[in-house]
């Protein structure tokens, strides 16, 4: 048996502990990354960036379609979409590499690097494998542990799908099952999405989650809210689903079922140290401590968010704060966003939580039509901005249209950066850029 001592030991190389990593490592500690899958996590390598991906390939396709039928002078004749192909290739041109340049960039900061499963044996030891590590700090960066309905595929799987189905169930109304529901509904599928709550666009704004519920619909995505399904059975290729409604029990046959619900937080890392949990997530403060005074949490498995852009800061945050640094976590302005088709986004406060608030507020609207760059992708929708009537100040903004990611980390820095209209509008912005439909929405609402 080998041991080795580090002044820090992260487990999970996922966006928050890879970022722990990198900032420890900067600073100047030893440090020791123990990862049992890929670097880059779930993230990379199961989530966000296959989604997103393979959609953006999805949507070129429905661009060039439409160009085509509609006498652009860009022809195609029979465009087909072999999923299981374009899966392989975002694996062999995108997370591939990423996660190969992810784990060059900390082995040439001296970042170690060990595959395989770390378990905590007290809390100054751990162990992987037949190797005993000692340390003086440690993240806990271990994230969600994914499980399904017996029958069903749970959503971290979707890649392993190789051929389109015609009908598709999803699990969960919540931005993965959603975001998984847009991806198929892309393919051509016909999708089914199974809420057990009321609500499936909690916190975005009204009008901006009826517009993404209408498109959504239109795109052949059925929602069905108070709905759960009470068992899977296969039948031939397809399976059967039994659902229980609010109408009462509902049968039908689908080809694939991907279950977007059954996660929990990964605690096996923890081995003999006891932590406390909240809601059965690791407890952290603002500094992200934990309970144990030298073990600090990071990312999904804090419960703080789901999120990648929460998972990297928290992952930063926690990095300097075991390098002796004395950083906290802000959740006030966490960002709202959808990879569905088109997208939506709600940054900062929504009129009506302005309203609440007791701001006198003005709203400004602007249709995406009315931008050169999204009129020239087809996207419709709109952004809406939320000012102070009185001091022009942003304080939120809300968008729903395909191409509109774009403009959300421009929304957040307006609101976080407590920028003003005539600050806004006083900036000389490319042109034309998607950016620019903020700024042109703005002009309604400004008063020198
Ligand atoms: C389908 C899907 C789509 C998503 N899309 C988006 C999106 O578009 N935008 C967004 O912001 N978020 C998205 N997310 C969420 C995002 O993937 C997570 O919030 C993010 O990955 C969390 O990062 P993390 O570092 O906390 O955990 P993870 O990325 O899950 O990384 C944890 C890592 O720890 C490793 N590990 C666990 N235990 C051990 C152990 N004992 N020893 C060694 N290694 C261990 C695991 O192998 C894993 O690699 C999506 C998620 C899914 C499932």
């Amino acid at each position: 048996m080998s041991s080795e001592e580090f002044d820090a030991l992260v487990i999970g190389g996922g966006p928050a502990g890879y970022w722990a990593s990198l900032i420890a490592s900067i600073r100047g500690l030893k440090v020791v990354l123990v990862e049992e899958g890929r670097v880059g996590g779930t993230c990379l390598n199961y989530g966000c960036v296959p989604l997103v991906t393979s959609m953006n390939y999805l949507s070129t396709v429905d661009l060039i379609r439409k160009l085509s039928s509609e006498g652009s002078g860009i022809f195609v004749k029979d465009l087909e979409v072999d999923i299981g192909k374009v899966f392989e290739y975002v694996e062999k041109n995108v997370t591939t590499p990423i996660s190969e340049g992810m784990r060059k960039t900390l082995e040439d900061l001296d970042v170690r690097i060990i595959s395989g499963r770390a378990t905590l044996i007290n809390e100054r030891t751990a162990k992987v494998g037949d190797k005993v590590i000692g340390f003086k700090r440690a993240v806990i960066a271990s994230g969600l542990s994914w499980k399904s309905l017996e029958g069903a595929l749970p959503c971290v799987e979707f890649t392993r799908i190789r051929e389109k189905p015609s009908k598709v169930l999803v699990v969960g109304g919540n931005p993965f099952g959603l975001s998984i529901a847009s991806l198929f509904s892309m393919l051509g599928c016909e999708v089914l999405v199974v809420e057990g709550s009321t609500n499936v666009l909690e916190g975005f704004d009204t009008e901006v989650s009826e517009y993404l519920l209408m498109m959504l619909r239109e795109k052949n995505i059925e929602v069905m809210l108070n709905t759960k399904v009470v068992k899977v059975v296969l039948s031939g290729d397809g399976k059967k689903v039994r659902l229980s409604t609010p109408e009462g029990e509902l049968h039908l046959s689908v080809d694939v079922v991907f279950d977007a619900v059954s996660y929990s937080p990964r605690l096996d890392s923890l081995g003999g140290v006891k932590v406390d949990l909240e809601k059965g997530y690791i407890r952290v403060d603002e500094r992200l401590r934990t309970s144990v005074g030298n073990i600090y949490a990071a990312g999904d498995v804090t419960g703080t968010s789901q999120y990648a852009n929460v998972a990297i800061v928290q992952g930063i945050v926690a990095g300097e704060n075991i390098s002796g640094n004395d950083l906290r976590i802000n959740l006030k302005l966490l960002p709202r966003y959808l990879f569905t088709y088109p997208e939506a986004f709600s940054v900062g406060l929504t009129e009506s939580e302005a309203r609440k608030a007791g701001y006198v507020v003005s709203v400004a609207r602007q249709s995406l039509a009315s931008n050169p760059i999204l009129r020239s992708v087809g996207s419709a929708g709109m952004v809406k901005v939320v000012v102070d009537a009185n001091y022009g100040g942003i304080l939120g903004v809300q968008a729903v249209g395909h191409g509109i990611t774009e403009l959300i980390n421009e929304g957040i820095l307006m609101v976080a950066l407590e920028s003003t209209c005539g600050s806004i509008i006083n900036t000389y912005l490319a042109h034309p850029t998607v950016g620019e439909v903020l700024r042109d929405s703005l002009i309604q609402v400004y008063r020198p």
